[in-house]
């Protein structure tokens, strides 16, 4: 008998576990989240929302608000070290939505956990999966609380280092980049309306503003061999590697002066083989394809990840076809996603090295991936 999936363990309240839980209950399912963190505790730099985000997120209702608490404008300007610039904004649009929207992280999940609140959401802290025994027509989880749950599906959005992950397919092996991601939040200079990016000669620097108010400054730097860096002195590093940039980049770091604001990122890339799922417990987000930040879409389509699930689970299919429909959608638009921004990474890395790039286009590479993600999902 085909039965449809009425109840639902997400594992992980991120940004696509709340949005999971939104999408489903607005169809019908009931939906439980059990978070590791005992608080939130989200911080508070920016994350790039190009045109799919929005348009998926506009799915839970919420992309209306996240352009209301967000800065939008056309898209990023390109610059060498002393910000000339030589690539206008000029992304590939959707219509209805703006190039690039910018939002605090913190507002985002301040969007999101509201929306999850008022839809009911059961939302359980401090607790994880201990075991997940699969009886073929439900799912016994038994939860580190000493609880055990019974549910149709489960959906692990527990991100890179998921415990899901882990419990059904076994370790698994992330490659480690070579370059991290430095950020730092900072008032907005009034002159920066949009994102800018400026290629150095051994880093690359970034100017984002997140609201009328604020901005945040990244750098991406190579960093061989994921290095352990010393939380005193974060500040001091940051702005070491700043050195080479000049006009508003520099006069961004002389005010990073506090090393517990520094928030730092060793940067990997991961793509789960398909399929995704195993019986009735499947991966989303992060946890099945982690895509280094170079094109701002890992969690675009995270979100996509769990609209596309949603709309599968409606028409009411048995939970297998459902199951392989997901990743039918899913798997090759991930993978393009997660190296293309790769490839980003490798391009820089020789750059820095000295070594010369005649073929490489950043500029227009990006263009032509953000052109893919802008088709239909
Ligand atoms: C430096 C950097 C910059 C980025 N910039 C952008 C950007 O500008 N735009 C963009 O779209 N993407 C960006 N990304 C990627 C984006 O942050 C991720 O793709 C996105 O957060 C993935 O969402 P997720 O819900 O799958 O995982 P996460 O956001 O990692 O959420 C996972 C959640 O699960 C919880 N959890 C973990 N383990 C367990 C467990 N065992 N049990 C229960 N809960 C658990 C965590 O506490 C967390 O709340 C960036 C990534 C990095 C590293």
């Amino acid at each position: 008998m085909i039965e449809s999936v009425k109840n639902v363990l997400i594992v992980g309240g991120g940004i696509s576990g709340l949005t999971a839980a939104i999408a489903l209950e607005k169809i019908g399912i009931k939906t439980e989240i059990v978070e590791l963190k005992e608080d939130w505790n989200v911080y508070g730099v920016g994350i790039f929302q190009p045109p799919n985000a929005l348009r998926a997120l506009n799915e839970i209702g919420v992309a209306e608000k996240c352009i209301q608490l967000g800065y939008s404008f056309s898209g990023t300007a390109f610059a060498d070290v002393n910000g000339n610039l030589f690539g206008e904004p000029n992304p590939p649009k959707i219509e209805g939505y703006p190039g690039l929207n910018i939002i605090s992280r913190r507002t985002l999940h301040e969007i999101l956990l509201e929306e999850a609140e008022s839809s009911g959401v059961k939302i359980t802290m401090g607790v994880t999966v201990e075991e997940i025994d699969d009886q073929g027509n439900h799912v016994d989880v038994k939860l580190t609380d000493g609880s055990t749950v019974t549910v149709d599906l489960v959906i692990g959005a527990d991100g890179f280092h998921s415990k899901v992950r882990d419990l059904l397919f076994g370790k698994v092996q992330h490659e480690y980049v070579g370059q991290a991601c430095w950020r730092y939040e900072l008032p907005r200079p009034k002159e920066l309306m949009n994102s800018v990016l400026y290629y150095g000669k051994n880093a690359k620097a970034g100017l984002v503003p997140m609201s009328e108010e604020k901005m945040y400054l990244l750098l991406m730097s190579p960093e061989p061999e994921n290095p352990r860096m010393p939380d005193d002195r974060m500040h001091e590093l940051l702005r070491e590697r700043l050195q080479e940039f000049g006009g508003m980049v520099a006069e961004a770091r002389e005010q990073i002066t506090d090393p517990s604001a520094v928030v730092y990122r060793p940067i990997f890339s991961f793509m789960l083989p398909s399929p995704w799922y195993k019986g009735r417990t499947v991966l989303v987000g992060d946890s099945a394809h982690c895509s280094t930040p170079h094109l701002g879409q890992g969690a675009s389509i995270a979100i996509e990840d769990v609209i596309v699930l949603a709309e599968l689970l409606e028409k009411g299919n048995d939970v297998h076809q459902v199951l392989n429909a997901f990743m039918e959608r899913r798997y090759e638009r991930c993978r393009l996603l997660v190296d293309s921004s790769y490839q980003l990474v490798k391009w820089e890395l020789m750059e820095w090295e000295g070594i010369p790039l005649e073929e490489a286009n950043p500029a227009k590479f990006s263009h032509m991936v953000f052109e893919k993600m802008n088709e239909a999902i």
